[in-house]
């Protein structure tokens, strides 16, 4: 009886490992074929991966109701911007079993290199690819918050679409039907924006992080000073000095903080500035919702028309 229950245990463990072994290897064969056309999942499903939130956001709009598409945003939707994000073990898997990945480019996703150095197949769409971009104040590299302005946003969901379409042709046209009805929706936003902020009075602004120069050149708006010159670092007591006599000396009117970064040294600012403080929205967190940019732009406009009055 013993005897049997021992033997009975050690053929289960034996299944066991088998069947782990058998799921393992499996699971190994999975990442390591290509998709072939017998392949059932390659039929019906392209996984699209997105670095962060304002692309995922772009994708969501050019890939709505696309049958077989799967999308996937690599980090969470409250990340931010990915200035200086280490990829997890998590996001290594979800790059693996992507089809294409879409980035923002201009410098914003600092780990490409490592994507690409680990995964030569993954077809990469690079959504600033060919643009205009300025540099970063007294640098030479350059600055990659280019969805932050609108022509920005519906140049780079340009690119997606095009290159998209390239990749995958069958889905072609319902890409250039959704892109094009997002982009009117942002085309509509843009005129909106520019008939409510063209006319005000104030013209200067400091920002929080330098999240705003593109925004600033589309509305011919003058950001005198950003708080926080590195992203993710407090600045130092000297640099807050500083900037307080820059606001002074530009009389500017208001300071803008991100809901995504702690505003105590903007408080301190305004304090001894009178400058008051209003909150401006890079657009790098939010719901999952198709709509999510459009309505962080139209709340950005409140904001400003209160501050620049
Ligand atoms: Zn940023």
């Amino acid at each position: 009886m013993r005897q049997l229950s021992f033997s009975s245990s050690t053929k289960n463990c034996l299944a066991l490992l088998l069947l782990t072994a058998f799921v393992f290897i499996s699971g190994c064969n999975t990442n390591v074929s290509q998709p072939s056309a017998s392949d059932s999942r390659a039929e019906n499903n392209l996984t699209i991966v997105t670095s962060f939130y304002p692309m995922y956001i772009m994708a969501k709009n050019i890939t709505a109701d696309v049958s077989g598409v799967e999308l996937i945003n690599l980090t969470g939707p409250q990340t931010g911007c990915l200035h200086d994000y280490q990829l997890t073990p998590e996001n290594v898997k979800t790059l693996q079993k992507a089809d294409i990945f879409i980035v923002n480019g201009a410098g914003s996703e600092s780990f490409m290199d490592k994507v690409t150095a680990q995964q030569k197949q993954l077809k990469i769409i690079t959504a600033t690819k060919g643009m205009k971009l300025i540099n970063n104040t007294g640098q030479t590299d350059p600055n990659p918050h280019v969805w932050v302005s609108i022509a920005g946003a519906i140049q780079e969901v340009k690119n997606i679409s095009k290159h998209l379409s390239e990749l995958d042709p069958a889905h072609a046209q319902q890409y250039e039907k959704n892109s094009a009805a997002y982009i009117t929706k942002l085309e509509n936003l843009r005129k909106e924006m520019h008939a409510e902020l063209d006319k005000l009075p104030q013209r200067n602004i400091v920002s929080f992080h330098e999240a705003f120069p593109y925004f600033a050149e589309e509305f011919n708006l003058n950001i005198v000073a950003v708080v926080e010159r590195e992203p993710g670092s407090e600045p130092s007591a000297r640099e807050i000095a500083e900037t307080i006599e820059i606001v002074k000396a530009a009389k500017a009117p208001a300071l803008f903080v991100e809901p995504q970064y702690p505003s105590g040294s903007a408080k301190v600012i305004a304090k001894e500035t009178g400058a008051r403080v209003y909150v401006l929205d890079p657009a790098v967190t939010g719901p999952d919702d198709p709509n999510a940019y459009l309505n962080i732009m139209k709340n950005n406009l409140t904001a400003l028309k209160e501050a620049l009055r």
